[in-house]
């Protein structure tokens, strides 16, 4: 293999990322636009720093039209730290929250935030393995809740939210790291969204959290410092050294978003790279799929042979023919091809191809 060979990675992340951005950051990595020095070791104090952090976050906020009442942050710790700061912060009043469960993340995040307060699941899909996402309405929270919290695309199971629960007066927290800047979304219509970055945005290391201004401030005074949301927007995610590179990176994959057209660009590329996907799925029973349709991710596709040799197999022999990671996660097996924002449109057609040929061979 060359050095410029690349892998079609199927992986939920860290994923792939656009060969333009890492052509850029390849390009800067010396000397960053004069400075003489690479934005690894640049001070996140410096202007040329300030520069960057700034641009990044005012092209996420043109890129998903983010209100001004929104603070965007820039954190560290993943989506998991996400499971405790959400409740540590958000639990203002009553102390009670109200979780719908679709799969691995919204229940570890269910369990996390139960150390916190008065925690109920409104809706599961739990008994039937997560193969679909829960119609909740108003009448399904309790009045007094202090939020209601959603995983908005389930990356295990691959499947996705194709509404936004009406939850009334109280703030809709959502997880999107795994669908983050793939879709559109009405950013007014929830209180705090979050997206750890390494499924759709950049290298790990960074969290994105957008949070209405109005629910920051309610923390416990023993609140630890870095886990208190208002220390963060107070300081423009500079309370302390923030993961500078991965930022950074963030912002090449937003200059690199909006350069394509945006947002909703991306989406009509990856409504087509999973449609394919799909269409071949629905056109063979040697492949099945345990997700309702109406609720499949775009993201994440998940299937199986119904034999899990087979299914190792496929992962294998896939793997020989430079399409890696697509073995699902190992909690529930088979295969899964994450097909993120950065995986071209030919990596999909191929793996459809690999995909019949080892049909034939195999049935
Ligand atoms: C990967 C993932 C997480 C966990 O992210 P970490 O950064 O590994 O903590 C949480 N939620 C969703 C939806 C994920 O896909």
């Amino acid at each position: 293999m060359s050095k410029y060979d690349r892998v079609y990675n199927f992986s939920a992340g860290p994923s792939m990322l656009p060969v333009p951005v890492l052509e850029k950051a390849r390009d800067e990595l010396l000397n960053y636009h004069g400075t003489g020095e690479s934005v690894m070791e640049m001070s996140h104090r410096s202007a040329e720093y300030q520069e960057i952090i700034d641009r990044a976050e005012a092209d996420l906020r043109d890129l998903l039209k983010i209100p001004d009442n929104y603070k965007v942050l820039f954190l560290q710790g993943g989506g998991t730290l996400q499971f405790s700061m959400v409740p540590m912060n958000l639990l203002r009043k009553s102390k009670k929250a109200d979780y719908i469960i679709t799969g691995n993340w919204a229940k570890k995040a269910y369990e996390e935030a139960t150390k916190f307060g008065d925690i109920r699941i409104a809706a599961t899909s739990e008994p039937d393995h997560y193969s679909y996402i829960p119609k909740c309405g108003r009448d399904d929270f309790r009045e007094d809740a202090d939020y209601v919290y959603i995983c908005y695309n389930n990356t295990i199971y691959g499947s996705h939210f194709n509404y936004i629960p009406d939850t009334g007066d109280i703030p809709l927290v959502a997880d999107m790291s795994s669908s983050f800047l793939s879709e559109e979304v009405d950013v007014s219509k929830f209180g705090l969204i979050y997206a750890g970055a390494q499924k759709n945005v950049a290298p790990a290391g960074v969290t994105i959290v957008i949070v209405r201004e109005d629910l920051l401030g309610f923390a416990d005074e023993k609140t630890p410092i870095y886990l208190d949301y208002a220390t963060h927007a107070k300081k423009g995610s500079m309370y302390n050294t923030p993961p500078c590179f991965t930022i950074y990176m963030a912002g090449l994959v937003f200059q690199y978003l909006k350069s394509i057209g945006g947002v909703k660009a991306i989406h009509e590329i990856d409504v087509k790279k999973a449609g394919k996907l799909y269409d071949y799925l629905d056109s063979t029973d040697f492949y099945r799929t345990g997700i309702e349709p109406e609720d499949r991710s775009l993201m994440n596709v998940t299937f199986v042979t119904g034999n899990p040799e087979l299914d190792a197999k496929f992962v294998a022999e896939a793997k020989e023919q430079g399409m890696i990671n697509l073995k699902g996660h190992r909690s529930v097996g088979g295969i899964r091809a994450s097909i993120f924002n950065a995986m071209p449109p030919e990596g999909v057609d191929k793996l459809i191809e690999f995909m019949k040929q080892f049909e034939a061979k195999n049935r």
